[in-house]
C-alpha cells in the first residue's frame, strides 16, 4: 500500500512539471507535424504496450502502417512517423492489464471523419489562416446573449444550407412575409452575442445517414474537433473546421461574438470513450466503493482537479480561441469542474483573449464526492475569477420554478418576490436596498461584480417562457400573455447582469409544450420564424429593450460599487418594483407593475420625465400613473 501510495504521489509531481510546461505551448503539444516527420504523444501511465495504425483513407478498414509507442517520462509515450504524414488518418490503441483495448481515435485530436471514427493529421497553417485575437481589454459592460442551436436557426427557411453552419452565414434568407431571418434577422435585433449550443463533436447523430436526425448534442465524443452532422461534408475533416470557422467569421463581420457551449463535465460514452481507452479509469470520479460517480446525471462525471483533465481542459479551450477565434465559454454543470481548475482556466484564457466571457451552470445534476466548497457552484461565484453563473433566482422568480410547471411567478402577479427581482435587477451583488432574507433560493449575495450574475428567464432546457405561461394560466388571454411576457423581457434585457435570451423569444417562442426537447424533432426544436410576422410588436419590443441596454451606460454599469451607488429602488412591494439608475449624466425610472390594477408611485414633481419605452400607457401628471402588466422607463432630467 506505501509503495503505491509513495509512486502515487511521485506520479502527481511528474503530471504537474508536465503540466507546468505545457500550459506555455500554445499549439498541440500532443501532435506535432512537419513535412518530414510527425510526432505522436499519449499520455497513459498504466498502459502495457501502445500503438498507433495509421490509414490512408478516411474509410480503409486496415491500416498501412502500425507504429509502436515509447514509453517517455510522466506516463507519456512517444512514436514518430518519419516522412510527409499529412491528411493521413490514424487511431489508437492501448494495452492495459494485459488486454488490448478498443482502436480509439487520439483524446486531443483536432481533426475528425464521420463519426468520429478515425483523426486526420492536418497543416493548418496551410488551410487555415490563424484568426488576428483581439488582445486589448476593451471590456464591454452590455452583454446581451442570443442562445441558438445551429441547426434550430436555418432548419425552416430557404437557406441553401439548412441546419448546417453555412447556413448561419446567408444573410439573403427571409421568411413567408419577406421579413430577413436568421443571421441577418439576429444583427437587427441588436444582441451583442450569440451562444451556439454544442458544435463540438458530439455522438448521438449519425453523420452518415442522410435521415433527419436531432439532437441538442450535450453527449461529447471529440471535444476539439467541431460537429459532422453541421457540416456539408462530415466526411472530410478540413472541411467540416473551415465552415464551422466560416460560420464563426460571419458572426464577427456582423459585429456579433460567439461563445461557445462547453460540455467538459460529462463523455457522451462512458467505458467506450475514448478517455478510458486510453488511459482507463483516470479522468472521471469515482465513488468510495470504486463505481463511477454520476453528477452529471449521464452516466459518468469527469475529474477536473486531476491535472491531466485539467489541462486537457484548457488546452482544449485554448484551442477554440486561437484557431476559431471564439469569444466565450458556457460550461454546462460547470459546478462538477473544481474552482481551482475555472480559475486556471480563466488565467490560461484571458492572457490570449483579456475580454473573453466565461459563466456556466452553477450547479450540478446529482451528488459527487468533489466537495462542496471546491465546487464552482453558484454559491461560491465570489471565488471565481471573472467566471459568471446562470441565476435561477432570477428566472424562477419572475415565472415561479421550472419544476412545478403550473406555478406562476412575479410577472403574473405572486406576491412577496420583490427582492428576488431586485436581487437580479442589481446582477446578485450585495445592495444596500436588497433583503438576501427573502431572496427566493440565496439567501446571500453571490457575485462580485453585476456581469457574474446571467439574468435569463428561458433557456434550451425546461418550458419556455411562452409554454410556460400557457401551463401555469389557463385561462389567461393571448393580449395579457403577451403583456407578461414583454415585463418578462424587461426584467431580462434592463437588469446589471449578462443578459440571456433564448432563440425565439423575440417571437414568443413556442415548444409546443414540450419539457425536454433535447432529441424531439424539428418541427419541435426548429425555429418558428413566420411567427415574427404574428408577434412583431414582441420583436420589436426585444430589440427597444436591448437598444436601450446598449446605449445607456445607466443599464450596464459593470460594476459593484457603481450599482450599489447608482440603483436606488423607489417602491418594492405590492408586486411594484421601480428604481432608478444612473451612469452620472443620465438617469433613467424604470417602473414594473405586475398588478392587473394601475398604481401610483409617488415621485413627486420636482424632476421632469420623459417617457423612453413602454408597453402600456403612462400618465404623468401629479405623480406617476402606470397601468397594470406594465413595464415602463422614464428618462429623468
Ligand atoms: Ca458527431
Amino acid at each position: 500500500m506505501h509503495k503505491k501510495l509513495i509512486l502515487l504521489l511521485i506520479t502527481f509531481v511528474m503530471i504537474k512539471n508536465i503540466q507546468a510546461q505545457s500550459t506555455q505551448t500554445s499549439e498541440n503539444m500532443w501532435l506535432s507535424y512537419n513535412p518530414s516527420y510527425t510526432t505522436f504523444k499519449l499520455f497513459s501511465p498504466e498502459a502495457d504496450e501502445a500503438i498507433v495504425k495509421m490509414y490512408k483513407l478516411a474509410n480503409d478498414k486496415t491500416s498501412f502502417l502500425t507504429l509502436k509507442f515509447e514509453k517517455k517520462d510522466d506516463g507519456v509515450w512517444q512514436a514518430t512517423f518519419d516522412g510527409n504524414a499529412e491528411n493521413f488518418f490514424y487511431t489508437y490503441q492501448v494495452k492495459h492489464k494485459g488486454v488490448w483495448l478498443n482502436e480509439t481515435v487520439d483524446i486531443y485530436a483536432t481533426a475528425v471523419t464521420a463519426n468520429g471514427k478515425k483523426a486526420q493529421i492536418v497543416d493548418w497553417e496551410k488551410h487555415y489562416s490563424k484568426p488576428v485575437i483581439n488582445n486589448t481589454n476593451d471590456k464591454k459592460n452590455a452583454i446581451v446573449v442570443y442562445e441558438v442551436h445551429v441547426r434550430d436557426a436555418t432548419i425552416f427557411t430557404n437557406a441553401k444550407n439548412k441546419g448546417k453552419f453555412l447556413g448561419l452565414t446567408e444573410t439573403k434568407i427571409k421568411n413567408k412575409f419577406n421579413q430577413p431571418v436568421g443571421l441577418s434577422h439576429i444583427k437587427n435585433l441588436g444582441i451583442t452575442h450569440v451562444q451556439i449550443l454544442p458544435m463540438f463533436d458530439y455522438n448521438s447523430i449519425d453523420e452518415t445517414s442522410s435521415k433527419p436526425n436531432y439532437n441538442w448534442g450535450y453527449d461529447p465524443l471529440n471535444y476539439n474537433a467541431p460537429e459532422g452532422s453541421y457540416s456539408t461534408n462530415p466526411n472530410n475533416p478540413i472541411t467540416r473546421i473551415k465552415e464551422c470557422r466560416s460560420m464563426i467569421e460571419a458572426f464577427h463581420k456582423n459585429g456579433i461574438g460567439v461563445i461557445m457551449d462547453v460540455v467538459y463535465n460529462h463523455t457522451g460514452l462512458t467505458k467506450e470513450s475514448n478517455f478510458n481507452q486510453l488511459c482507463p479509469n483516470y479522468y472521471y470520479r469515482t465513488n468510495p466503493n470504486g463505481t463511477l460517480s454520476d453528477a452529471s446525471g449521464c452516466g459518468n462525471e469527469t475529474a477536473s482537479e486531476k491535472p491531466m483533465f485539467r489541462k486537457f481542459m484548457i488546452e482544449s479551450l485554448t484551442h477554440w480561441v486561437k484557431w476559431y477565434n471564439v469569444d466565450g465559454f458556457r460550461f454546462d454543470l460547470m459546478a462538477i469542474h473544481d474552482i481551482e481548475t475555472m480559475n486556471e482556466i480563466s488565467k490560461a484564457l484571458r492572457a490570449i483573449k483579456p475580454n473573453i466571457i466565461l459563466y456556466g451552470e452553477g450547479w450540478t445534476s446529482g451528488g459527487s464526492p468533489l466537495p462542496e466548497n471546491k465546487r464552482a457552484l453558484k454559491a461560491n461565484a465570489k471565488q471565481l475569477d471573472g467566471v459568471g453563473v446562470f441565476s435561477d433566482d432570477i428566472r424562477d422568480a419572475i415565472k415561479g420554478s421550472v419544476f412545478n410547471h403550473k406555478e406562476n411567478g412575479f410577472i403574473a402577479g405572486v406576491p412577496n418576490v420583490e427582492e428576488s427581482i431586485k436581487f437580479g435587477l442589481v446582477g446578485g451583488i450585495q445592495h444596500p436596498q436588497v433583503d438576501y432574507s427573502k431572496v427566493n433560493y440565496s439567501k446571500a449575495s453571490y457575485c462580485n461584480s453585476p456581469l457574474q450574475h446571467v439574468s435569463y428567464n428561458e433557456c434550451h432546457d425546461n418550458h419556455t417562457l411562452w409554454d410556460r405561461l400557457v401551463l401555469a394560466n389557463p385561462s389567461a388571454t393571448e393580449k395579457e400573455k403577451v403583456e407578461m411576457y414583454k415585463v418578462a423581457m424587461g426584467i431580462v434585457m434592463l437588469s446589471q447582469g449578462v443578459s440571456f435570451m433564448q432563440a425565439g423569444q423575440e417571437f414568443c417562442r413556442t415548444k409546443f409544450g414540450e419539457e425536454n426537447s433535447y432529441n424531439k424533432p424539428d418541427k419541435i426544436n426548429g425555429l418558428q420564424w413566420d411567427n415574427l410576422e404574428k408577434y412583431k410588436t414582441m420583436n420589436q419590443w426585444v430589440k427597444q429593450l436591448i437598444n436601450l441596454k446598449k446605449n445607456n451606460e445607466a443599464f450596464a454599469l459593470g460594476d459593484a460599487n457603481l450599482v450599489q451607488k447608482n440603483v436606488q429602488f423607489v417602491e418594492d412591494k405590492n408586486n411594484v418594483v421601480a428604481f432608478t439608475t444612473t451612469n452620472g449624466i443620465k438617469t433613467f425610472l424604470v417602473i414594473i407593475n405586475t398588478n392587473t390594477s394601475k398604481k401610483t408611485i409617488e415621485v413627486g414633481l420636482e424632476k421632469k420625465y420623459k417617457t423612453v419605452l413602454n408597453n402600456k400607457p403612462v400618465l404623468i401628471a401629479d405623480n406617476i400613473i402606470v397601468e397594470g402588466t406594465s413595464f415602463t422607463v422614464l428618462e429623468v432630467k
